[in-house]
């Protein structure tokens, strides 16, 4: 693997913290290798060239000791928001292992987006962390169904194993669940296919659903988005033009009705599914501190 230099890995969350009460950001890995079609990651803005090849940083778990021992507050880190930090090279490499172990060590929660099984690698230094501090796994899944996971997501883990990988975490006592982000207009947003995901989340065990019916679309993001679905699914680039045209938010057009269907059936299951109360589900250290407190 190739390492490139890095300043800095952790960084203070400006807007507090309402995405899943995140306080800090840090990828351990600059590109991505799973090849999910939609990925919002290779938009310009990002500047990470070649995308699909996967850098690690230089003296990451160096650097990220020294934030952390350094930090005048703790909190929860978020973990891999720009790349996935269980790409195929952390079997090996084992950054990320490294980093939960320092986490632990110097008393924060944590965070984790993921689509990979590989996180089930990590089971035993989350429980530890799980004892003192908060901690939350969230898991990518799209589609119900792996042969259409496989093709727009085809070098992550399957959906099946995704929903698998979830039951294992809540089965260990740790709050996992499910992003349901994107919800890829005219692909994976059919009533039955939503309705079927939930109940699969349900069969696993998960906390939460979180989705916010559709995507994002800009610069050349758009363009090699737009290329791929078509290939995979003829005239399917004119249907997004006509309907989108150059839009950055691609909600979908039933997503009123959809997401009702949707908030129904995470009822219907016990699953949250509004980020307030995500939040306040898994942030239950933060309560133990002020009822111990008070
Ligand atoms: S796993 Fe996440 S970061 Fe990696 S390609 Fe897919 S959407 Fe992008």
């Amino acid at each position: 693997m190739e390492f490139v230099e890095a300043k800095t890995i952790m960084t203070k969350v400006k807007d507090g913290s309402s995405w899943y009460g995140v306080d800090f950001n840090m990828n351990l890995y600059r590109g991505c290798s799973h090849g999910c079609i939609y990925c919002d990651s290779r938009s310009s803005c990002y500047r990470i060239e070649d995308f699909d090849r996967v850098r690690g940083k230089k003296d990451a778990l160096l650097i990220l000791e020294r934030e952390l021992a350094k930090s005048k507050q703790t909190g929860v880190v978020g973990i891999g928001a720009m790349s996935d930090t269980y790409n195929p090279l952390e079997k090996k490499y084992e950054t990320t292992r490294g980093a939960l172990m320092l986490i632990k060590k110097y008393g924060y929660g944590v965070s984790i987006d993921t689509k990979s099984d590989l996180v089930l690698r990590d089971i035993d230094v989350l429980k530890e962390i799980n004892e003192t501090n908060n901690v939350i796994v969230k898991i990518t899944i799209t589609t119900p169904h792996d042969e259409l996971s496989k093709k727009i997501e085809p070098y992550a883990p399957p959906s099946s194993k995704r929903f698998k990988a979830i039951k294992e975490l809540t089965d260990n006592g740790i709050f996992a669940g499910i992003m349901l982000n994107p919800v890829l207009p005219f692909v994976t947003d059919k009533e039955e296919d939503i309705k079927r995901l939930v109940y699969l989340a349900h069969e696993s065990g998960a906390k939460f659903i979180h989705t916010y019916m559709g995507m994002t679309l800009r610069d050349n993001q758009r363009d090699y988005y737009l290329e791929r679905i078509d290939k995979l699914f003829p005239g399917m680039m004119v249907k997004y033009f006509k309907c989108y045209q150059e839009r950055y938010d691609c909600t979908v057009l039933s997503a009123k009705h959809l997401y009702e269907v949707f908030k129904n059936e995470c009822k219907k299951y016990g699953i949250l599914y509004n980020m307030k109360d995500i939040i306040k589900a898994y942030k239950t250290k933060d309560k133990d501190e002020q009822i111990s407190l008070f």
